[in-house]
C-alpha cells in the first residue's frame, strides 16, 4: 500500500490555484493537510495579524473538511513527527521568499528533509525576471516590462474529491487553532470571501480603479491585501481575470509592485532591516521621543497623518496613498531612521508582508527603489487637500475635526474654532523640518538633487 502526503500549508491557505497541493494529492494515498504554527514568530506579530491568522486558519479547515492539522513548535522537528507517525514518504509545499520560510526551507535541507516544492506565491517566482544581463532589476518600470513578457501560467482547479487524513491519536491531541483575538474588527477572511471580494472588486471597482485608488475617502481600492498575504487567494488568479482597459491596466501593474519588492528582497535580503541604498546609514537621524509617539497615536496635529494612522489603529489597515504620506512625515518631518516606522505597521497591519512593507518604506524614505530624480518630501497638507478634497477621510477618523467643512478641515490653525473640539496643535513645523531633512542630505552627498516644494 502506498503511504500519505504531507502538504505543508504555509502562506497559501486556499485550495483553489494551488499547484503544490494538487502535486501531494497525486503522490500519496490520501493528504495530510499541516500548518506549522511558530508561536516565536507570533509572539513577535502583532494581535491583529495573529487574529487574523488563526481565523484564516478556521476557514481554511472548514473547507478541508475538519481535517487541518495545526500544530505548535518548530518547522523541522514538526515536519520529522508528523512524517513519522503517519509513515508519510513525501512533504510538499510551495516555496517562500521571505527570510523566515528561506531559512525554514535551508533547515529542512540541512537536516535531510526533502522537500517537494512547487510554484509559490507569485505570478513570476522572485529571481526570474532578469535584465539581458542577466542582473536583476533595480528600476520599478523596465521589472514590469520584463515581468509582463515573461508571462505566467494560467490558474489550476480545485482538486476533485481529494482524501484528507484527519488528525488521529497523539496528532489529534497536539491539533489545535489558537483563539487569538484583537480588539479591533476584522474583516472576513478565507478563499471564498477573498474571490468573492475580488468578483465584487471587478464588477464595481476596477473600471474606476485608476482614477479612485488615490482617494482614501471612497472604497477605491480592492482591500485584497490581507487576503493576498495568506495566499487565500493566488495573483495569478487576478491577473486572469484582467482585460486591457486602463483600470485593469493600472491594478495589473499595483500587484506588480508586490511582485517587484519580493524580487528586490530576494536579491537584497538584508534590507528587510537594512537599507537599501547603504549611504543612508551614515544620515543624521533623530531618537524616537514624544513626538513618534504622537505619530503613532495619530495626534501629530496635521489632520491628513492622523487620519491614516487613527485608520491604522481602528482597522488594522490604511489606504497606500496615506501610507506614503506618514512614512514620509516619519522619516523627513520627524527625522526618524525608517525602521521605526517600519516596525510599527508590522505590528498592527493585517496585510503585513516583509517585501512590500519595508521597500514601501524605503521607497518613501529615500534610501530605496524610488527612480525619481528628486528627493520626495511629502507635503501633509496640500496631499490632504490634493487627494481628500472634501475631508471625508479625515472626519471619518479624526472626530475632533468633524465640525469643519472641507475648506478649512485640512488647516484647523487657520480657524477660530480648529481647536474647539480637543485636536492636538501641530508638533512640528513641516516648512522648517522639509528644509532640516533636505540639509541632512545634503550633510551625506546624496546623488539626488534637492527638489522644489512636492505636493
Ligand atoms: C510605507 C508602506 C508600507 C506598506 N506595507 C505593506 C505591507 O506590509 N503589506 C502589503 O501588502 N502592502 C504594503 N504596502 C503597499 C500598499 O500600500 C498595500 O498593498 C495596499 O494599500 C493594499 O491595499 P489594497 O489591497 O486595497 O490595494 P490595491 O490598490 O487594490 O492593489 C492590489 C494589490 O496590489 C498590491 N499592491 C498595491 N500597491 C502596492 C505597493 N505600493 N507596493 C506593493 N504592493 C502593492 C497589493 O498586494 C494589493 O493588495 C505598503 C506601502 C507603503 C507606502
Amino acid at each position: 500500500m502506498s503511504s500519505p502526503s504531507i502538504f505543508w500549508f504555509r502562506r497559501d491557505l486556499r485550495l483553489a490555484d494551488n499547484p503544490a497541493l494538487l502535486a501531494a494529492i497525486d503522490d500519496g494515498d490520501g493528504v495530510i493537510p499541516l500548518f506549522i504554527l511558530d508561536e516565536g514568530v507570533a509572539s513577535r506579530a502583532g494581535a491583529n495579524r495573529n487574529a487574523n491568522m488563526v481565523n484564516s486558519l478556521k476557514s481554511l479547515n472548514k473547507s478541508l473538511g475538519g481535517n487541518l492539522h495545526v500544530i505548535s513548535g518548530d518547522v523541522v522537528p514538526t515536519l520529522k513527527s508528523v512524517m513519522k507517525f503517519y509513515g508519510a514518504t513525501s512533504i510538499h509545499c510551495s516555496k517562500e521568499y521571505a527570510p523566515y520560510g528561506v531559512k525554514a526551507e535551508s533547515d529542512c535541507a540541512e537536516t535531510g528533509i526533502e522537500l517537494q516544492i512547487l510554484g509559490s506565491g507569485y505570478a513570476v517566482a522572485p529571481g526570474r525576471v532578469r535584465k539581458d544581463d542577466g542582473t536583476a532589476y533595480k528600476v520599478y518600470t523596465p521589472f514590469y516590462r520584463g515581468w509582463l513578457a515573461h508571462g505566467w501560467r494560467a490558474p489550476v482547479s480545485a482538486p476533485k474529491n481529494p482524501t484528507w487524513i484527519s488528525p488521529q491519536g497523539e496528532m489529534k491531541s497536539l491539533s489545535k487553532i489558537p483563539d487569538w483575538k484583537s480588539e479591533i474588527e476584522l474583516g472576513a477572511t478565507g478563499e471564498e470571501p477573498a474571490l468573492e471580494k475580488f468578483k465584487k472588486f471587478l464588477k464595481s471597482g476596477a473600471e474606476g480603479y485608476s482614477e479612485n485608488r488615490n482617494t482614501p475617502g471612497i472604497e477605491g481600492t480592492s482591500k485584497l491585501s490581507p487576503h493576498l498575504r495568506w495566499g487565500e487567494i493566488h495573483p495569478r488568479t487576478l491577473l486572469a481575470k484582467l482585460g486591457d482597459s486602463k483600470g485593469h491596466e493600472v491594478f495589473r501593474k499595483e500587484i506588480a509592485w508586490r511582485e517587484f519588492y519580493a524580487d528586490v528582497l530576494h536579491h537584497n535580503p538584508h534590507t528587510s532591516r537594512e537599507y537599501y541604498d547603504a549611504k543612508y546609514t551614515k544620515m543624521r537621524y533623530d531618537k524616537p521621543d514624544a513626538k513618534f509617539k504622537a505619530w503613532c497615536e495619530g495626534k501629530t496635529g496635521y489632520p491628513f497623518v492622523d487620519a491614516a494612522m487613527r485608520q491604522l489603529l481602528r482597522e488594522g489597515w490604511m489606504h497606500n496613498r496615506t501610507r506614503m504620506v506618514v512614512a514620509s512625515f516619519l522619516v523627513k518631518d520627524l527625522h526618524l531612521e525608517w525602521q521605526h516606522g517600519e516596525r510599527f505597521f508590522a505590528h498592527h497591519l493585517v496585510d503585513f508582508d516583509v517585501a512590500s512593507n519595508a521597500h514601501g518604506w524605503q521607497w518613501t524614505a529615500g534610501c530605496g527603489t524610488d527612480a525619481s530624480p528628486y528627493y520626495r518630501v511629502f507635503n501633509p497638507v496640500e496631499q490632504g487637500k490634493k487627494f481628500d478634497t472634501e475631508g471625508r477621510y479625515i472626519k471619518k477618523y479624526v472626530a475632533e475635526l468633524s465640525h469643519l467643512d472641507a475648506d478649512s478641515i485640512h488647516e484647523p490653525w487657520e480657524s477660530l474654532d480648529g481647536y474647539s473640539h480637543g485636536y492636538p496643535e501641530r508638533i512640528v513645523d513641516h516648512a522648517k523640518e522639509r528644509l532640516e531633512s533636505l540639509a541632512r542630505l545634503e550633510e551625506i552627498k546624496a546623488s539626488k538633487p534637492l527638489p522644489p516644494e512636492r505636493k
